[in-house]
């Protein structure tokens, strides 16, 4: 273990559990042919950063291959020792598409649809990010809007801070030609259109090429200051990783809050079962039919906790 993940594992070892019991989480992680029984940090950060991992992905997300080599891997390395413990081992999980989303969910049979939750489309990992529900467009703009304030507090070059947000928002809205960047900063518009060929989703889950942190550095270096253009884009990874986790929070809360269509769903589902029930109560054995000793009207007015019983 290095000093840095052992500081971390001995300031947090008191608040969190060893293990993850395996039938709340439902998902176990393995390491090729291992499971990872317990809890080991190392394993999970080298796993992550391992070649096979990311050359998979780069190709999954269709990255010109000359420009893979262009990609910040280290500075991830680094973002990632800067995300706390519960996202920084959901990072991994997200970014190879093992997240619990509504098709995931329903591949695994936890689920017999892949409905998002807040809109009910087709919901895919990416899905998560561009959801056109008016709850998922609002924790987006709070989430870029934070980011253009960290890019403000982190004297970023002008150039770059409005390339970024505008090239962000120009991907959640699906917009098909993005107009031809013109800023006035030499060497800007090239690393757009290098991003631009490596994709901003690929951006937003750390694909971020390193020429954005040279840049960056000249910048500081000509406005005199002695922050680094390293520290900057390690920074900017881990920023960029938080939209994806507070969009997956946004979503979850969404999941839990009993107003949202995907618990009226749930609902309209659970009672169609339960009405199902009450007509052909002869085929339950003796035992079960206690559920239906109470009228169908009480029970629907139940949790969903309650239904699922
Ligand atoms: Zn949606």
């Amino acid at each position: 273990m290095d000093s840095l993940a052992k500081v971390y594992w001995n300031e947090s070892k008191p608040l969190i559990l060893p293990f993850y019991p395996p039938s709340s989480y439902g998902w176990s992680l393995w390491v090729g042919a291992r499971k990872l029984a317990s809890w080991d940090r190392q394993s999970l950060y080298n796993h992550a950063q391992s070649t096979p991992i990311l050359e998979r992905w780069s190709k999954r997300r269709n990255i010109p291959h000359h420009l893979i080599g262009s990609i910040d891997w280290e500075a991830c390395e680094h973002a990632i020792k800067l995300l706390g413990l519960t996202c920084s081992l959901w990072i991994p999980k997200w970014l190879a598409g093992f997240a619990p989303v509504g098709k995931v969910q329903q591949r695994n049979q936890f689920q017999d649809h892949a409905e998002c939750p807040r809109c009910s489309g087709f919901e895919t990992t990416a899905h998560v990010l561009l959801c056109p529900a008016p709850q998922a467009q609002r924790q987006w703009d709070s989430s870029l809007s934070s980011l253009d304030q960290w890019f403000a507090k982190a004297l970023t070059l002008p150039d770059l801070q409005n390339a970024i947000i505008t090239r962000l928002h120009s991907w959640r809205n699906q917009d098909g030609d993005l107009p031809a960047p013109s800023y006035n900063w030499p060497g800007v518009n090239d690393i757009v259109l290098d991003q631009d060929a490596v994709g901003w989703q690929a951006f937003l889950e750390g694909g971020v090429l390193h020429a954005w942190a040279a840049k960056q550095q000249e910048y500081y270096n000509w406005i005199k200051r002695r922050n680094t253009g390293k520290r900057w884009i390690t920074t900017l990874i881990k920023k960029l990783w938080e939209i994806s986790w507070d969009m997956w929070e946004q979503r979850n809360g969404e999941v839990n809050n009993p107003e949202s269509p995907a618990s009226l769903r749930e609902h309209a589902r659970l009672d169609a079962l339960i009405t199902t029930n009450y007509e052909d109560v002869s085929t339950l054995t003796i035992k079960d039919r206690r559920w239906f000793r109470r009228l169908k009207e009480v029970i629907f007015t139940k949790s969903l906790e309650y239904k699922h019983q």
